[in-house]
């Protein structure tokens, strides 16, 4: 589905990311999982359109996307939830769904997406009305991905979903986003939590200062000694 070709991305004359090759296939989550600094916003901002890679390529279900404006790329399938989330201060938590699905003029489908982000997240339909910044860093999180899943993506993008979030939090959206998967949407997340997130990821990669490192299945880079060592204290 999202085919990722020899990518490197620069700021200025910094290299952040060093010829990086990776895919994800439909119906996987996909963990890419690496140190501060390690690259992986770099790599999340570069898919979505929003830098320019210096060289490679990135395929889209078979469309090469690393000159579509980010917009359209939200168009054709891809939705990034960003790092420390993004949401719209000012606005309220319906207003900051509503967002999310700007793109699309039929409002019945916007009705029923509305009614499944509010299915799968109790919590933001009860406060539907109430200003996105008063919501806690765990609302937060699920407000920024039912944002998302507003535009009906079919590969989801997630920055960091666990980033400042208590622990019983933390469970709760890596439960949410196994869930997001069995219904049928792709994901690519991006974590620090090496643990959490190749507990649920189907195929993982550890970047290190701009390279993959390692890969393999979830299970086998959780019981990899490097990966033990390196991220998970053993
Ligand atoms: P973090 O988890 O801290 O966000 P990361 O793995 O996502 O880290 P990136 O944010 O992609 O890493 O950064 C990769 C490298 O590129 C780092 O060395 C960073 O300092 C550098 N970098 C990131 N953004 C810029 C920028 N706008 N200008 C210059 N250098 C940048």
């Amino acid at each position: 589905m999202l085919k990722v070709n020899d990518i490197s991305v620069h700021y200025g004359v910094i290299e952040a990311v060093r010829k990086i090759t990776f895919e994800v296939n439909q119906g996987e989550i996909v963990s890419l999982v690496g140190a501060n600094g390690a690259g992986k916003t770099t790599i999340l901002r570069t898919i979505s359109g929003l830098i320019r890679p210096t060289t490679g390529t990135v395929e889209f279900e078979g469309v090469a996307i690393e000159k579509v404006p980010p917009q359209k790329i939200v168009a054709a399938g891809l939705s990034q939830v960003p790092e420390g989330r993004h949401i719209f201060p000012g606005l309220t938590v319906l207003e900051n769904l509503e967002m999310g699905a700007f793109l699309r003029k039929n409002k019945e489908e916007n009705k029923k997406m509305m009614k499944e982000v509010f299915e799968r997240f109790p919590i933001l339909a009860e406060r539907k009305g109430q200003d996105a910044s008063t919501l806690s860093g765990g609302e937060q999180q699920m407000l920024a991905m039912g944002r998302a899943l507003m535009s009906q993506p079919k590969l989801l993008l997630l920055d960091e979903p666990s980033m400042g979030l208590a622990p019983i939090f933390i469970k709760e959206i890596f439960n949410i986003i196994q869930d997001i998967q069995k219904q049928g949407t792709t994901v690519l997340l991006i974590e620090q939590n090496a643990n959490m997130a190749l507990s649920i990821a189907d195929r993982g990669y550890v970047l290190e200062t701009g390279k993959i490192v390692l890969s393999g299945t979830g299970q086998e880079l959780l019981a990899s000694e490097e990966v033990q060592k390196a991220y998970l204290g053993g």
